[in-house]
C-alpha cells in the first residue's frame, strides 16, 4: 500500500503505516500555524479495511469543524462521496473499504487548475466575455479577472464577484462554476443582468495556496482576507491587484464566496458592524436575502456569525472594507462543509450541486437588486 499527496492541491503526511492502520497529519499551509484541507491518494488498497488517523485533528484551524463531519472519498478523482468519519475530540478517524485498487481522499471536493483553466476558457466563449485582466500572486501564478457584460453604456452597474481567498474552500470555485453554466443557459435573469451591469469576476483569488494544498493561506503564509486595508505586495499582491481593478472601475455589488468550517448552515455576512452603516443599507441587504430565502431551500438567515455592533467590523474583511468604502451592497457568501440543519442531506452532505443551487439563487438575487436599484452605477466605466 502506497499514500501520497505529492500531487497539486495534496495535503497529508504520513507518519506511520501499519497494515491497514494508518496515522498521519495535515501539513500546515506554507509559512502559516493554519491547516484543516487535507488531500491524498492510496494505492494497492483494494479490499483493505482502511483505518486512517489524522491525530492532529485538534490542532486545526477549526478542529470544531471535525464534528458532524464526513470526509469525501473518490475512485476516479471525479466522482465523489461521503465515508464513515468519527471525531473524538481529538483525533479524526476515517473507516473506508475501497472497492477499488486506489482511492482518494479529501476535505471537500478538489478544484484544480485544469478545471480552472476550463472555467476560464468557457468565459472567455461567452458572448458577454468583454475582456480579462490578470494579477500575479506571490509565486507568479495568474489571478484571472474576467469581464462580462454587453458594453451598451456607459452608466453600468459595476458587480464584482469573488472567490477562493482561502484556498481550501474550494466549495467556493464551484459556486463560480454554477454562474458560469447559467450564464452559458442564458436565462432571462442573466440577460438582465448583463444587459444592465458589468460582472467583475475572479474564480480563484489564491491560486498559490490553492496549488500547495493550504486552508487559509497565499504562499506568503499570508490570511488574504485580513489584507484589504493596506496590501502589499511582498505579503498580498493577490490583493493589492484587486483592491487597484476596484478603484478604477468602482463597484456598485461585491460578493466575495467562501466555506465555512464549522458552521452546518449557508448564510451571509452582512455589514451591519462598519461605521457607515445605515437604513438603507441594512434595507438592502434584506431585499437581497429575501431572495434567497424564497428561493433556496438551503439558504437561512438564523444561524451565522454573531452580529457586530456599528464600528466594531474588521474592516481588513473584504466585504467589510468595501462596504465601508464604496458604500454598496456587499456580502460574504459562505457555505458549510458538512450538511445543512436547517435541510439535512446525511448521505451526502453539502455538495457541488448545492454550492451551483446557491449560485441559481444569487443570480435571481442580483437581478431583483438591479430592477430595485437601476442600472445607473455612481461610476464611470472604464
Ligand atoms: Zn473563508
Amino acid at each position: 500500500m502506497q499514500i501520497t499527496s505529492d500531487f497539486e492541491c495534496g495535503n497529508i503526511q504520513i507518519c506511520s503505516l501499519n497494515g491497514n492502520f494508518i496515522k498521519a497529519k495535515i501539513k500546515t499551509d506554507q509559512y502559516s500555524k493554519d491547516f484543516q484541507w487535507f488531500y491524498f491518494k492510496i494505492d494497492g488498497c483494494k479490499n483493505a479495511k482502511l483505518h486512517i488517523d489524522i491525530v492532529n485533528a485538534s490542532e486545526a484551524s477549526f478542529p470544531d469543524g471535525w464534528y458532524d463531519y464526513s470526509a469525501l472519498a473518490s475512485y476516479d478523482d471525479a466522482i465523489w462521496f461521503r465515508v464513515d468519519t468519527t471525531y473524538d475530540g481529538k483525533t479524526l478517524t476515517i473507516k473506508f473499504t475501497p472497492e477499488c485498487d486506489k482511492v482518494y481522499f479529501a476535505y471537500f471536493e478538489p478544484y484544480k487548475q485544469k478545471q480552472h483553466t476550463c472555467l476560464v476558457k468557457r468565459l472567455k466563449a461567452t458572448p458577454y466575455f468583454l475582456g480579462s485582466y490578470n494579477g500575479r500572486s506571490v509565486e507568479g501564478r495568474t489571478i484571472d479577472v474576467i469581464r462580462l457584460g454587453l458594453q451598451t453604456s456607459v452608466i453600468r452597474k459595476k458587480i464584482w464577484m469573488i472567490a477562493r481567498q482561502h484556498p481550501g474552500e474550494t466549495m467556493a470555485e464551484w459556486f463560480v462554476e454554477g454562474i458560469v453554466d447559467q450564464i452559458e443557459a442564458n436565462d432571462e435573469e442573466i440577460r438582465r443582468i448583463l444587459n444592465a451591469a458589468d460582472i467583475y469576476l475572479i474564480p480563484n483569488l489564491n491560486p498559490d495556496g490553492s496549488a500547495l494544498g493550504s486552508q487559509r493561506s497565499n504562499a506568503a503564509g499570508i490570511n488574504l482576507n485580513r489584507e484589504w486595508v493596506a496590501p502589499s505586495v511582498e505579503r498580498s499582491p493577490e490583493i493589492k491587484y484587486v483592491k487597484g481593478l476596484i478603484e478604477q472601475t468602482g463597484i456598485d455589488l461585491f460578493l466575495d464566496v467562501h466555506g465555512e468550517e464549522t458552521l452546518p448552515y449557508a448564510f451571509v455576512m452582512g455589514c451591519e458592524g462598519v461605521p457607515s452603516y445605515n437604513a438603507q443599507a441594512a434595507e438592502r441587504e434584506r431585499q437581497f436575502k429575501n431572495v434567497l430565502l424564497k428561493s433556496n431551500f438551503d439558504f437561512q438567515d438564523d444561524y451565522g456569525y454573531p452580529k457586530k455592533k456599528k464600528g466594531e467590523a474588521d474592516l481588513t474583511m473584504a466585504s467589510n472594507y468595501i462596504g465601508e468604502t464604496y458604500r454598496c451592497l456587499s456580502l460574504t457568501i459562505e457555505m458549510p462543509y458538512k450538511d445543512c440543519k436547517n435541510n439535512l442531506d446525511p448521505d451526502k452532505g453539502w455538495t457541488v450541486l448545492r454550492s451551483k443551487a446557491l449560485s441559481k439563487s444569487v443570480i435571481l438575487a442580483i437581478d431583483e437588486f438591479i430592477c430595485l436599484q437601476g442600472n445607473s452605477s455612481q461610476y464611470q466605466s472604464v
